[in-house]
Order: C-alpha cells, then structure tokens, then sequence
C-alpha cells in the first residue's frame, strides 16, 4: 500500500479521534463546572443577571495567583459573581428556615444566607454549632451574631449591586460576606488586630476578595471611600458615632445598635434624606458586644 492510499483513511481516522476528544472534553467540562458551582439549586441573592459560578477569579491582575486586592480608591469593575459552596448544605437550609419562622420573608436575603459557609467563620472547636441560631464566640471576649440578627440587620440596609456598605466590626468577617452576596463594594473595620488580621485572610481564602479590610477604630469611619449607600455596626455604641452619620449619602441607611453597654440596646435604622435630614427608628432590642476605642491587643 502506497502512502497516498493509506493518507486519506489515516486523516480521516484522526479527524474523528479529534472530534471524540473535543467532545469527551467539552463533556468533562460541563461536568466540572457543575460541580465547581456545587449548588445547582440556589439563585444568586444579587442581581438577576449575575450567575451563580465557582469561586471568584482572582481580580484585577489575572496574571498572578496570589493577586494584590485592587488598590483602595478602585471601584471593581468586573462582574462579581460571589462563591458557591456546597458543604453543609442542608444545615444552612434549616438555619434559613429558622430566620423564615421569625418572619423574615425576602428571598434575596435569604438566599444570601443559604450561600455563605458560616461554618468556615467560627472557631473549629463550635464548628458544630455553626448553623445554631445564636451568637458564638469568636475569641478575644467578641462574638459572630446571631444568623436572624445578621439576616434582619442586612435587610434593613435594602442593598444593590451598587451599593457602597461600610461595616464596623468585622468580628469573624461572616457578616461582610453576607455583605458581599449583594455588591462588591464592602469596605469593614475591625479594632481588635488578630480578629482583623483572621477575617481579612479568611474572607480571601473563601473567595470574598473584594471585601475590602482595615484595622483601626471604626469610630472615624473610612472617609476615603465614603459617603456609603449604607453602614452597618455590629457592636453597641453609646450614640451614633457623627462621623458614620457624616460618611453617610443621602438617601443611605445605617442599622446600628445603641444604648449603655452590658445592657440590651436599641438596634436603630438611621436614614438620611435626598435633602440631608436625618431620621431614625427602633426596629427592636438587641444585645451587642460594646463599641471599644481602643484595641485591647494593643500595649
Ligand atoms: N460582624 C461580626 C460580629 C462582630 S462582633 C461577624 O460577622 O462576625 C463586634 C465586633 O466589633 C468585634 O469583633 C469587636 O472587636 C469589633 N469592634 C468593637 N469596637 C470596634 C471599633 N471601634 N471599631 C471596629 N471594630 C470594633
């Protein structure tokens, strides 16, 4: 058999090896992509046309794993998809029914709390506890709230995808990923440094990088990317701190707990109108670790 008799069928042969493994490629892919997504079932709580993928690419630099966070005064600007994890499912499922029997009823809010791990946000010693709904603590005398408390508080600030959210008192970080499922635009403080350090790490490793983190006294807000559609503080101060009021646009919404420490406090909705005034309301009473001044890791 000459070559010119054996090329043709050879060629031919390959071409359908080629198509086979494109095929079985594409096929395995699929796969794949499902199982990175793990939770066929659930929506995005964001916006409509953000599909839920796998956890989120590294940002603005694609050409390096461990990518730098984008530089402070930068609005993301890529779709952000938050990550999808399927692990403890089912218990995050009985903890949004718990939410569901207080009432809570907005599905976008729920969703969110169906998709964050809270799991992976406590101490390994109550990870077992992780879905309980009640506040665990965190170390250093601080606590992640309650689910029905983060739930109802981050209604309350009646998010977008556009929203820009400050947070005081990023605690485990549990908070401002929940956060997160709404809008890339998370800025949140924490005082003391090993809580800020953990939850900065940690909110990367999980996927939440666009959660943006600082270590200070959030007392004084973060002026550098105010004013903020809305602001939440997850511990109790004696009043509304007037910087968080100033760094709030008009027309935002701040959710607060205030009153005297180890007493319940009041858990306000503060709104600013389009026209600058201020109004505020008691949504209910809640009990929160106190607002410090100081971090008491600090010497
Ligand atoms: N949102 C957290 C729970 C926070 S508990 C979560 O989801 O896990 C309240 C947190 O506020 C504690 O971590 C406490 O250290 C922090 N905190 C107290 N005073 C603060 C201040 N002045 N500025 C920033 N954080 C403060």
């Amino acid at each position: 058999m000459s070559d010119q008799d054996r090329s043709p069928a050879d060629t031919g042969t390959w071409v359908l090896v080629a198509v086979v493994v494109c095929a079985l490629g594409a096929l395995a892919l699929w796969a794949l992509r499902d199982v990175l997504r793990g939770e066929a079932g659930s929506s995005g709580a964001r916006d409509a046309n953000t599909p839920a993928t796998q956890p989120a690419p590294a940002e603005s630099a694609p050409t390096s794993e461990s990518a730098p966070t984008r530089p402070a005064s930068q609005p993301a600007t890529r779709k952000w998809s938050p990550p999808r994890f399927a692990q403890r499912r089912q218990e995050r499922d009985r903890m949004v029914q718990v939410i569901r029997w207080y009432g809570l009823a907005d599905q976008a809010i729920l969703n969110a709390m169906t998709a964050v791990p809270r799991h992976e946000f406590v101490p390994g010693g109550l990870a077992a506890s992780a879905y309980a709904d009640r506040p665990l603590a965190i170390g250093h005398g601080q606590t992640i709230s309650q689910p029905y408390i983060v739930a109802e508080m981050t209604r309350q600030l009646a998010l977008t995808p556009k929203s820009r959210v400050l947070e005081i008192g990023t605690g485990s970080g549990y908070q401002a990923a929940v956060l997160a499922e709404f809008t890339p635009h998370v800025y949140t403080i924490e005082i003391v440094k090993p809580l800020a350090d953990a939850a900065a790490k940690r909110l990367k490793r999980l996927g939440y990088d666009v959660v943006q983190t600082r270590h200070g006294d959030g007392y004084h807000g973060w002026k550098e990317h105010a004013p903020y559609d809305a602001v939440i503080v997850t511990c109790a101060a004696g009043q509304i701190p007037p910087p968080l009021l100033r760094q709030l646009a008009p027309g935002g919404r701040m959710v607060i707990p205030v009153g005297a420490r180890f007493a319940t406090q009041s858990l306000m909705l503060v709104t600013k109108d389009k026209d600058g005034t201020v109004r505020s309301r008691n949504l209910m009473a809640v009990a929160f670790v106190p607002l410090l001044r100081k971090d008491p890791t600090s010497r």
